[in-house]
C-alpha cells in the first residue's frame, strides 16, 4: 500500500532521515520503535505531507505522492494524502467542535459529503470505539483515552487505506492507555493496515506483524516481533531493547 524509497530529510544541517526505504503491505501492522530523536515522527509527518522531503519517493496505492523528490500538483498531492489517516500523540481534536462535528468535518470538506449520508457512519464508528453516548460532547468533557479514541474514529471516517499513529498513548495516564490499545488491537484484528510509532513494546510484540527499529535517521533492522525482540541482530537494537524493558 505504501512504498517508501531512499527518503531523505534534513532540517538545516541536521540530516534527520538518511536513506529510508520500506514497504507497508495491505492488512499489515507495522510497529516503528527507536530512541528519541531517531526520526520516527519526521518519517510519519513526511508521509502525510506535514513535512516536505528533500529526496526519494513515496507511493501510495501505486500513485506517487513524491517521485525522486518532485511533487505532483497540489490537487494530486491532496488526493493521495487523503488515503492516509493520522492519529497524533496529542489527539489534535478541534476544541470548539463536538465529537460528531470533529468526525464529520473532513468528509464534508474534503469529500463534500452531506450530513445525512454521514450520520450512519458516525454512529457506527462511535459505537465501535465505545463512545456512542458522546456524540454531542465537546472534547474538553472527555478523558484523554476517550479523546484519543475519538481521534481514531475521526481518522476512520475518511475510509483510509492506512492508519498512521504517532505514539498514540504517550500523552495518556497509564490507566488510560489500555482502552486506546484495545481499539487499535481490534482494528488490527479487522485487518486494518497500520503503521504505528510506539513505545509500547507489549503492543508491538503482540499486535505487529513486523517491527522496524530506527536509530539516528536510519532503519537499522526490521523483522517479525519474535525475531526483533527475542533475537535482535544489531548491537544498537539490542542496546535499545535492553533500555526499554
Ligand atoms: P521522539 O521519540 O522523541 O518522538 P522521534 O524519533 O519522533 O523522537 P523526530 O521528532 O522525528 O524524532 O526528530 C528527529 C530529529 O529532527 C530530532 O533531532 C529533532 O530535534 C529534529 N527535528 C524535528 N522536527 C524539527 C523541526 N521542525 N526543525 C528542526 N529540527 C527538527
Ligand atoms: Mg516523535
Amino acid at each position: 500500500i505504501i512504498e517508501v524509497s531512499n527518503l531523505k530529510k534534513s532540517f538545516g544541517a541536521a540530516e534527520v532521515l538518511k536513506d529510508i526505504s520500506f514497504n507497508v503491505n495491505k492488512n499489515e501492522v507495522i510497529a516503528i520503535i527507536g530512541p528519541s530523536g531517531s526520526g520516527k515522527s519526521t518519517m510519519l509527518r513526511s508521509l502525510v505531507q506535514l513535512e516536505k522531503i528533500d529526496g526519494g519517493s513515496i507511493a501510495v496505492d501505486g500513485d506517487y505522492l513524491v517521485k525522486d523528490g518532485v511533487y505532483p500538483s497540489q490537487q494530486e498531492t491532496k488526493r493521495i494524502t487523503s488515503r492516509m489517516g493520522m492519529v497524533f500523540q496529542h489527539f489534535n481534536l478541534f476544541p470548539h467542535l463536538t465529537v460528531k462535528e470533529n468526525l464529520e468535518l473532513a468528509p464534508k470538506i474534503v469529500k463534500k459529503e452531506a450530513s445525512e449520508g454521514l450520520k450512519n457512519r458516525t454512529e457506527e464508528l462511535l459505537g465501535k470505539i465505545g463512545l456512542a453516548g458522546h456524540v454531542n460532547s465537546y472534547p474538553a468533557k472527555l478523558s484523554g483515552g476517550q479523546k484519543q479514541r475519538v481521534a481514531i474514529a475521526r481518522a476512520l471516517m475518511m475510509d483510509p487505506a492506512i492508519l498512521l499513529f504517532d505514539e498514540p498513548t504517550s500523552a495518556l495516564d497509564p490507566e488510560l492507555t489500555g482502552e486506546v490499545l484495545q481499539v487499535m488491537k481490534k482494528l488490527a484484528e479487522e485487518h486494518m493496515t497500520m503503521l504505528v510509532v510506539t513505545h509500547e513494546m507489549g503492543f508491538a510484540r503482540e499486535v505487529a506483524d513486523r517491527v522496524i527499529f530506527m536509530d539516528n535517521g536510519e532503519i537499522i533492522e526490521s523483522g517479525p516481533p519474535s525475531e526483533i525482540f527475542a533475537n535482535p541482530r544489531n548491537e544498537r537494537t539490542k542496546a535499545f531493547l535492553t533500555r526499554s524493558f
